[in-house]
């Protein structure tokens, strides 16, 4: 070995630095190692929603949530199949989470975002508008802590284990360059120099998911093609799982990929117009199918069902949806999660409905009566149309210009499999059923939490409160 430490962390998102704090707090010989030239992942660029039941917001408001409610909803977007113990145990320490991070300098805004698919709002937005509120600040003392290494560029390889099986240490090349043309994560060809990492306590894998993984995510999903977009950051690849399930770690419901259904077609990736929609459009307004002016789906449904029907729509000739909402909504954004959207030209400004219509080329009389009809369910505090929840969105109807709108299309988003776990954080083998000796993982490089579909803002519970976990049990 070159170098030796306590703990191995492969990955700066949520997951990683969540536990790195643990583990420093501990007074534990801390190394992070990140294969990009920035840290934080997908965790730094995500919209920074924290899905938290049972919040002081929500009791301030006097919306009643539970435990169990929380599992129900998640367990109804997972198709059932999610691992009950570790929803159970997201939301028993959830809360604790979220003060663990607010202990590290997270801000949160003191309103609660509506998130598709729960019953109830119960979801925390930073203040910064992202995930960037949450991991930069940690970020920051944590580098402070002592006895912390983090080294970016640094890309883990392999494992390093003994005779009994137990993971030991870790093979890594420092000065690496990643070549996002590359179609997955090639071993050999991305250069730097190798050394050999010490673990005397554990490795914590922390590495996300794959959903930049071209070949590794058509394997799992043929649909997908190498120009199929996604909100992920281009080092989003398989690499360190499937090093997992090469040591025995048991593979989860690896081939269910989540696409997000908020972002926009007319930008590369997550982009500056995903928030607009999450925030604004599908909550406060709708989403209307530019060839006959309608309303088709439920706008604050679980993910999949929305990104199910939004696909029906655009068909084979690129026939995107328009989500749209009025001034009312857009009072109630963050200034980054409509402006930058604007002055990249990706959500459009309208004096009124005829103009929006006609600048998407919808039939205009069907696209108002679409409007009437919606407003009149807002009122009515029913739609009988598709059944969105009207009482999540504060009586606002689409009625005070300008209005905004945007074309919306998914995009690959999260990938729901991975590694098992058990509610310590252990990776588990596939011949013991028992964990591997001095191996935890959490985030997204896990699978089980979200079955067969995230709900909007669990990631962040996910991610954090595993990675948290895994640090109290090294
Ligand atoms: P999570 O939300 O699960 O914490 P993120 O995507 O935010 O996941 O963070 C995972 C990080 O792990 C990313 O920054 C990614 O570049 C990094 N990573 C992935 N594979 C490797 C690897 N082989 N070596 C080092 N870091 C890696």
């Amino acid at each position: 070995f070159d170098e030796e430490y306590d703990v191995i962390i492969v990955g700066s998102g949520f997951a990683g630095i969540a536990c790195g704090i643990k583990c420093a707090e501990k007074g534990y010989k801390t190394l992070m190692i990140e294969k990009m030239g920035r840290i934080g992942g997908n965790s730094v660029i995500n919209g920074g929603i924290f899905c938290v039941p049972q919040n002081d917001l929500q009791k301030k408001a006097g919306i009643k949530d539970s435990n169990e409610l929380f599992i129900a909803d998640c367990m109804k977007a997972g198709l059932g199949i999610n691992h009950k113990e570790l929803l159970e145990t997201l939301a028993k320490r959830a809360h604790e989470t979220y003060q663990f991070t607010l202990k590290y300098g997270a801000k949160y805004l003191d309103s609660l975002v509506h998130e598709g698919g729960h019953s109830v709002p119960r979801t925390y937005q930073t203040a910064v508008g992202s995930g960037a509120g949450i991991v930069l600040p940690l970020m920051e003392r944590f580098e402070k802590m002592a006895g912390v290494a983090l080294k970016t560029r640094t890309k883990f390889d392999d494992f390093v284990m003994d005779d009994a099986g137990r993971v030991i240490g870790i093979l890594a090349r420092e000065d690496y360059r990643f070549d996002s043309k590359l179609f997955s994560d090639d071993l050999e060809n991305q250069g730097g120099t190798p050394k050999a990492f010490k673990a005397t306590k554990a490795v914590m894998l922390a590495s996300g998911g794959f959903c930049q993984d071209k070949y590794y995510r058509a394997v799992q999903d043929p649909r997908l093609t190498p120009s199929t977009d996604s909100t992920n950051h281009p080092g989003a690849t398989a690499g360190v799982l499937l090093k997992a399930f090469g040591i025995g770690a048991v593979p989860v419901q690896v081939s269910w990929i989540q696409f997000g259904p908020w972002a926009c077609p007319d930008e590369k990736g997550f982009g500056v117009g995903s928030m607009f929609n999450v925030n604004a459009s599908f909550r406060y307004g709708i989403s209307v199918d530019p060839k006959t002016g309608k309303r088709y789906m439920n706008e604050l449904a679980d993910r999949k069902i929305r990104a199910d029907h939004m696909f029906a729509v655009i068909g084979k000739d690129e026939n995107y949806p328009i989500n749209l909402c009025d001034s009312q909504a857009i009072e109630r954004l963050l200034p980054d999660h409509y402006e930058k959207a604007l002055k990249a030209g990706i959500l459009k400004k309208f004096n009124t409905l005829e103009e929006l219509a006609q600048h998407y080329k919808m039939p205009v009389e069907a696209f108002k009566k679409t409007v009437t009809d919606y407003n009149s369910y807002v009122k009515a505090g029913k739609d009988p149309e598709f059944g969105k929840p009207t009482n999540m969105v504060d009586g606002i109807t689409l009625s005070k210009a300008p209005f905004y709108a945007m074309r919306g299309t998914p995009k690959l988003h999260h990938t729901m499999g991975g590694l098992q776990i058990n509610t310590q954080a252990q990776v588990i083998h596939s011949k013991t059923h028992q964990p591997i000796p001095g191996l935890y993982a959490a985030g997204e490089v896990t699978g089980g939490v979200h079955g067969a579909s995230r709900l909007g803002s669990v990631a962040i519970t996910d991610c954090l409160t595993f990675g948290m976990i895994a640090g109290e049990n090294i």
